[in-house]
């Protein structure tokens, strides 16, 4: 398997939208790794994770056929993570392409239903032919296409079951971890034995210790790699990733790269691809 990570930026992208602080006037003056768009990732080129805004452009940057796509992963309703109004795109008349499958749209309770009501109130009566909405239970494995895939509980905020996954293919195993605070016992318990190949952590808060919950950075991500590796989840061979970074961290990618190194930890940017 292969993950390509498409953006690695939080909510507000960095150098963020409207924002002239140091750290983003830092990151347009430096450019290359240190702009982040809004997070998504693909595995394979056809298993899509996440859908925020910057779809669009991933596609453009990336060459990525979306019409090719016939499964998206979503970890949460967050407006970075998804963004309901493009998927009306998928339908005729916004797109044409007679052999294309129809989009399989996976997440929690909350996802199956902003996507129901954007279906709803798009007007198209043949909407549903093109996109389905597909609810899936925590910690239950699902096929899906060439891969079993498994969500997880985040800890990311109390309104709603955040997912994190589990995805496997052909032997080898990787955990998506966005966006999430240091795991619940719920998931240490399920991941507990199962051996990861590749681990993606957010790291919203870059270097600094983060102790509220719902995002981590750099030294909560130490933590997990712990108890990852003390409990046969991890062990040398296993790739740890860096993702998911905010402007508040004040941390561009150049700098932030020697802290994770240090630890042997991988910092993701914009386009990077990694194998398993
Ligand atoms: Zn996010
Ligand atoms: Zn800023
Ligand atoms: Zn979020």
């Amino acid at each position: 398997m292969n993950i390509q990570y498409l953006g690695t930026a939080a909510y507000e992208g960095w150098p963020a939208l409207f924002c002239k602080c140091e750290a983003c006037e830092e990151a347009r003056m430096a450019g290359g790794r240190n702009i982040r768009t809004r997070s998504q990732a693909v595995i394979d080129g056809t298993l899509l994770i996440d859908m925020p805004p910057d779809t669009y452009y991933h596609a453009l940057t990336y060459n990525i056929d979306l019409s090719a796509i016939g499964h998206l992963l979503i970890t949460h309703s967050h407006e970075d993570h998804f963004y309901p109004s493009d998927m009306i795109a998928k339908a005729e008349p916004y797109a044409f392409d007679g052999s294309a499958p129809s989009l399989q749209v996976y997440g929690n309770e909350a996802i199956v239903k902003m996507l129901e009501q954007a279906l709803d109130s798009s007007g198209l009566d043949d909407v549903r032919k093109f996109i389905t909405p597909v609810y899936l239970k925590p910690f239950v494995p699902v096929e899906i296409g060439e891969y079993v895939v498994t969500p997880l509980l985040a800890d990311h905020m109390p309104q709603e079951k955040c997912y994190i996954y589990i995805i496997e293919k052909d032997g080898k195993r990787l955990l998506y971890g966005h966006d999430t605070g240091v795991f619940p016992e719920a998931t240490f318990e399920y991941i507990k034995g199962r051996r990861f190949d590749l681990v993606s952590l957010d790291c919203t808060f870059g270097p600094t210790l983060w102790e509220h919950g719902g995002h981590m950075g750099l030294p909560n991500n130490l933590a997990v790699k712990q108890r990852m590796e003390q409990m046969g989840s991890a062990d040398g061979q296993t790739q740890f990733v860096i993702n998911h970074f905010s402007h508040n961290s004040k941390v561009i990618h150049d700098q932030l790269v020697p802290h994770a190194e240090k630890h042997g930890i991988i910092t993701a940017y914009d386009g990077m691809m990694l194998c398993v």
